[in-house]
């Protein structure tokens, strides 16, 4: 197998801010897997999160092209000898994975959901509106509920916080997702959380960091919503130690390594009773497609990195009144929406 690489520079709508920075530009790495005469692509969204950079992803992309021998069919048995190898570029082994599953996908001309044996994705995605001023809250609350959107997760972790779930709760009775993204002690979180129950939050994200998971089983046993682990919960291992602390789990492919990886994941945190989220980071719509692919298997559907783009590089993925839909097209279902030029 050929394994080429390029970088794609993505420019987001507006500037988007969370508790960890603020993203209005980011570039990510398009993998392209050759082999037989097909082409399977995949997308890297590194994140420094996890100590991930561009420079760390592709340098484990050029060492991982002599590891794939085994040839695109043998899809699990690479996956697992990349994450063996690369457990610290799951980035990476996730663009590489959705490759995998793309050129299968393309060869068997079937899409990647029915590959899995799963239900086509039609689901409805929360909408995330970042941490930002009153005025625009009111703004980017107005316009997620025009465009049909029937669930919102909002950003908090500042002193405004109740402010702005004041605004929202002033027009919007549906379900709210709170995301902490690490913001705050254990202490304060408890705080926060009896202060917020009067908003009613269905689920309240990462509210500690992740060292502190533990604080967790007290701030779910609060009962003022659900608690899900994001940060603190990157590999299969974590799932087993989260067990009991947290009520569910956001996995990511990009930050566990991809479909396979996801799928141990979803099984796993299934058995234990937990819940799962389907979450992203900012990308084009090549990172959503694979997980859009496994949405069926999710309580929670928080895919909407490429709705925040001011102009996605890929098409294949349809989003009306906040219902998104993969087109059936074999593979992952999504292409260039221009030819690239040929080197
Ligand atoms: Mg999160």
């Amino acid at each position: 197998m050929k394994l080429a690489f390029r970088r794609q520079r993505l420019k987001t709508r507006q500037p988007f801010a969370t508790f960890h920075g603020v993203t209005s530009e980011k570039e990510t790495i398009v993998v392209e897997l050759k082999y037989d005469g097909l082409v399977g692509l995949g997308e890297v969204v590194p994140s420094a999160l996890y100590k991930q950079s561009l420079e760390s992803a592709e340098s484990a992309l050029v060492r991982m092209e002599a590891m794939l021998d085994w040839g695109p069919l043998a899809v699990e048995a690479v996956v697992r000898r990349l994450l063996t190898e690369f457990d610290d570029q799951r980035a990476a082994v996730c663009g590489v994975d959705a490759a995998l599953h793309d050129w299968i996908g393309k060869r068997l001309s079937v899409p990647v959901f029915r590959l899995l044996g799963l239900e086509p994705p039609q689901c409805r995605t929360m909408f995330t509106i970042g941490l930002s001023e009153p005025a625009a809250i009111r703004e980017k609350v107005r316009e997620a509920l025009a465009a049909g959107f029937c669930a919102l997760k909002v950003k908090v972790g500042t002193d405004a916080d109740e402010q702005t779930l004041a605004i929202i709760r002033e027009v919007f009775d549906g379900p709210l997702f709170l995301d902490a993204n690490e913001a705050w002690s254990p202490a304060v979180a408890l705080d926060r959380l009896r202060r917020f129950a009067r908003f009613r939050p269905t689920v309240v994200e990462q509210p500690v960091a992740r060292p502190d998971w533990q604080a967790l089983a007290g701030l779910s046993r609060l009962g003022v919503a659900l608690i899900i682990a994001d940060e603190s919960c990157q590999r299969p291992a974590d799932i087993l130690r989260l067990h009991g602390y947290v009520d569910g789990v956001n996995i990511k492919l990009d930050k566990c390594g991809g479909i396979r990886e996801a799928l141990r994941m979803i099984g796993l945190a299934r058995t234990l009773g937990m819940q799962v989220m389907l979450g992203c980071f900012v990308s084009s719509s090549l990172a959503i497609a694979p997980a859009l692919a496994l949405a069926s298997l999710a309580d929670y559907v928080d895919l909407d990195g490429h709705l925040l783009l001011a102009e996605d590089p890929f098409e294949g993925i349809s989003c009306f009144a906040g219902k998104l839909e993969l087109s059936d097209r074999p593979g992952l279902g999504v292409r260039p929406r221009t030819a690239w030029p040929q080197p």
